[in-house]
């Protein structure tokens, strides 16, 4: 293979090398690092010296920083392209966006732009920090372009302008190198880490393209689709090591029906053409119409799909990190949709026949494709362009007059559905307003496919490959209903002629804090109430204020945790009956008020009574942990974002802390996340029977899960009057360890008899309840784990709330998504609390925080971690 490669490099630099050209050095001389070879990797920072090197000495190479990541360290995107093109950079990024937004054009302004234009490709790599080959090869091929003297390299370059972002995870690619050097040479060299490899969010990264909770996601998103506007995007990754070497598209089954068919020409030609040109370089296992689908809008090239732009992604054969494998033939496997045994198909011609794999095939390969990209890029410049503006005209074209989402002002939770249209915002989706205050967004806009994917539900193709066998089932969730999810209304109506063009909040992230010490709580001031206090002249009132009510919903929290944090004082009133002052409303004095008033999200209001209602639940700041097992867990991560965005005080428990017991004192509440329970109970994964066992242990100090030690610790925590909250899976190991009287009704329904791969499934939830304020009497769950609960009256000394119930009727079920075996869930309990002692268990058989994209139930969790500090 390197006899191969050399072969292919060597054609790029065969011209005579310019004088400016030989002061560029390649990575492996600035670096002083064999760039490529077993066991060697550049660390972002060492990456991003090497392309700002690049930027001093090269009029080719302009580098962009995108904005600082989760941990602070600077994104960048290098633009590379002719020095005719970097020249006049401005005027080919305003054609670029022109023509993603053609309306207004006439046909000969755009075919002048089409003809004047430059293709723009973005190329992103190793968003997957264990997927690092990426992050290594876009520094050669940076290099090669920046100096490259031949005539082909030099056409490409005048054709198209390449976006190249190296990493679109620089603090997982620091972390992995970081934790790869420390191990190397040892018998965990190569091996994963303990944590996840992005901050909050792991593998997840790639899972946040529409809701863009991440800075990552926000920054990226912004160059995309408010800055550059580039015509592809192709986003390189890594996958197991035992099967083809590489996918290119064409997709796998399913496809959405709603994407733009030109979309998949383009991408079909530029995988036919990467394919071919990896074959032609002697490459074998290229693989297409394999594992990845065309349907899902999670990830970064996906998304791209609904706002006009042809996605693409590769996936390349992994090694240990830049450990090599050697692969036995007998150890080659299919196994999945496009392959079920390894063998030659006609998306498969050539199947790789086992041997040594390495970090360099990996480049390779991935230099060999993103080339050709290039090329194809560079042929079809005009296509590109006339083809963007084409689909853009067509989605602006496919809605009626007026036609549009109203997100009407007077719902149950205007500050998240205010949220919802800053996240549209943020996605450059252009919204409206009228006098009554509804937001109107119109689907006669460039990007309308997007919101009417975003805004509708859905239904699953139901595509078979074979007659008569199963169904293809989805590669990652079915259902992304924003407005099922946020718990917001938003319904088709026709816009008016007059509505004027909205500006929304801000999305806004709060940075991470620095990594926390201590479970202790730092002492609160004295509460120091000022009844004297004058009104604001702003709220029209005269005399003496007293305080306020905050409304509850999920927004309010971060008012309500600065309210708690101020030392005020602070109530919650709970009814079961409909009041003027609704179930869950919390009172605030008026340290607790001024604290709160800093702190209000946008839609969020306080109402200043004079005379507060005395009664109520007392409130303190819950000192609430989370566990963290050592198998990396992403729903751990996310309800870490989550909460710190929310402003909960926070402390992460590894399984040794748990085990020490005396939890009780640190803690009031303790959230077990969507962990497994044999995760949990030995820190290894289930296995199906005759499925491999071997497990990879991880180093000393970061093995086992929570034993007999770690499982006393939690019951003597709940027997001290601690809350201990557990999500979707988790709440079979609850079950199995407290003795409760609550059963997983489906723990033994087979995969045949029931699958729900992350649906939008409709829940009734039980009204007055403290643990359930703020929520409707209807909502959307997020489900795919198989988990509903069947109770049993208790004897005296427990105490068991239901507080949400699946529909009675398997039809009522589904809200968006796909579901098989809707009929095992009728009449059971999603959501049940039980009490024993002063302690609270409540299980949650959901998410009801997936992903940062449920804003509708986060007041399950909220709720719960209130509650743990309420005394009864
Ligand atoms: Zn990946």
């Amino acid at each position: 293979m390197r006899a191969v490669l050399r072969l292919v490099s060597s054609c790029l630099v065969l011209g005579v090398v310019s004088a400016a050209h030989a002061q560029i050095p390649s990575p492996s001389a600035f670096l002083k690092l064999d760039i490529g070879a077993d066991r060697v990797l550049a660390d972002y920072r060492q990456i991003r010296a090497y392309f700002a090197e690049l930027d001093q000495r090269s009029a080719r190479v302009l580098v962009q920083d995108l904005g600082p990541t989760t941990l602070g360290e600077p994104m960048i995107m290098a633009v590379i392209s002719s020095e005719a093109n970097m020249a006049k950079l401005p005027r080919l990024r305003d054609i670029a966006k022109r023509l993603a937004d053609p309306r207004g054009l006439t046909a000969e302004e755009e075919a002048a732009l089409v003809h004047e234009g430059r293709a723009f490709l973005l190329i992103t790599c190793n968003i997957h920090s264990t997927e690092i080959g990426a992050s290594q090869m876009a520094m050669e091929w940076a290099h090669a372009l920046a100096t490259a003297t031949d005539p082909e390299t030099q056409r490409r370059l005048d054709q198209a302008v390449l976006l190249l972002v190296p990493s679109l995870n620089p603090d997982g690619q620091i972390m992995e190198t970081e934790w790869y050097r420390k191990w190397l040479g040892s018998k965990y060299e190569g091996g994963r880490m303990p944590w996840l490899y992005h901050h909050y969010v792991g593998h997840d990264d790639n899972r946040d393209w529409f809701m863009l909770t991440q800075k990552e996601s926000q920054a990226m998103s912004r160059a995309v689709y408010h800055e550059w506007f580039p015509q592809v995007w192709l986003d390189e990754h890594q996958m197991g090591s035992t099967g083809p070497r590489i996918f290119v598209p064409p997709y796998a089954e399913p496809v959405d029906a709603d994407i733009h068919p030109l979309i998949w020409r383009e991408v079909n030609l530029m995988g036919s053409q990467m394919a071919l040109r990896m074959e032609q370089a002697g490459m074998r296992g290229i693989i297409y119409g394999y594992s990845f689908d065309a349907y899902w809008p999670g990830g970064t090239k996906n998304t791209a799909w609904f706002k006009n732009i042809s996605g693409l992604l590769t996936e390349v054969a992994s090694v240990g990190l830049a450990t090599p494998l050697y692969i036995e033939p007998t150890e080659l496997a299919g196994g999945r949709k496009g392959l079920v045994e390894y063998g030659a198909q006609t998306n498969f011609p050539n199947p790789w026949p086992g041997g040594w794999w390495r970090l360099r095939d990996i480049m390779d390969y991935e230099r060999v494709a993103s080339d050709a990209i290039f090329e194809t890029c560079a042929n079809h410049r005009e296509d590109l362009l006339r083809d963007i503006a084409a689909r853009a005209r067509a989605t602006t074209a496919r809605a009626r007059t007026g036609e549009a989402f109203r997100i009407p002002r007077a719902q149950r939770d205007w500050p998240t559905a205010l949220r919802l249209a800053g996240l549209l915002a943020e996605h450059n989706v252009e919204l409206f307003t009228d006098e009554s205050g509804d937001v109107w967004v119109p689907l006669a806009q460039p990007y309308g496919d997007f919101v009417r994917e975003m805004l509708t539900t859905q239904r699953y193709p139901e595509v078979k490959l074979v007659g008569g066998t199963d169904i293809v089932r989805p590669y990652d969730v079915a259902a992304w209903s924003l407005p099922l999810m946020m718990g917001v209304t938003a319904e088709n109506a026709t816009m008016p002629e007059h509505a004027k063009r909205f500006t929304a909040p801000a999305l806004v992230t709060a940075p991470a804090p620095a990594r926390e010490k201590s479970g202790t709580r730092p002492k609160p001031k004295a509460a120091t109430s000022l009844p004297g206090k004058s009104a604001k002249s702003s709220q029209g009132t005269s005399g003496q204020l007293q305080g306020s009510l905050l409304p509850p919903g999920p927004e309010s929290a971060r008012a309500l945790n600065a309210a708690l944090k101020s030392g005020g004082k602070v109530t919650r009133l709970f009814s079961d009956k409909p009041s003027e002052i609704p179930s869950g409303t919390a009172v605030l004095d008026w340290t607790a008020t001024e604290a709160a008033e800093k702190a209000l999200p946008p839609g969020v209001e306080l109402k200043y009574r004079e005379s507060l209602p005395k009664d109520g639940q007392a409130l303190t700041a819950p000192r609430v942990a989370i566990y963290k097992p050592w198998a990396a867990s992403m729903d751990e991560g996310w309800t870490r974002f989550l909460l710190e965005q929310y402003g909960f005080q926070l402390t992460t428990l590894d399984n040794a802390t748990i085990q020490k017991g005396g939890l009780r004192a640190r803690f009031d509440a303790i959230i077990l996340p969507d962990v497994s329970k044999e995760v949990i109970a030995t820190g290894k994964p289930k296995r199906e029977d005759g499925a491999m066992t071997y497990f990879v242990d991880l180093p000393p100090g970061y093995t086992g899960g929570l034993d007999k030690e770690g499982a006393k610790g939690l019951k003597d925590f709940v027997g001290a009057g601690g809350t201990l909250v557990a999500f979707s899976s988790a709440c079979d190991y609850v079950i199995e360890q407290f003795n409760i009287p609550v059963t997983n009704a489906l723990a033994k329904v087979s995969g045949n008899e029931f699958g729900c791969p992350g649906s939008l499934l409709r829940a009734n939830v039980r009204q007055g309840l403290a643990l359930t304020a703020g929520l409707p009497e209807e909502v959307a769950l997020f489900v795919d784990k198989p988990i509903a609960f069947q109770t049993a009256p208790p004897g005296r000394e427990t105490q068991r709330w239901v507080l949400a119930t699946y529909p009675e009727y398997p039809d009522q079920v589904l809200l968006s998504g796909w579901i098989k075996g809707e009929d095992k869930l009728t009449h059971k309990a999603a959501a049940v609390a039980v009490k024993q002692g002063e302690g609270w268990i409540v299980l949650l058989g959901f998410r009801p925080q997936n992903r940062a994209q449920t804003n509708g139930t986060f007041p399950f969790l909220f709720n719960a971690l209130y509650l743990s500090t309420t005394r009864h």
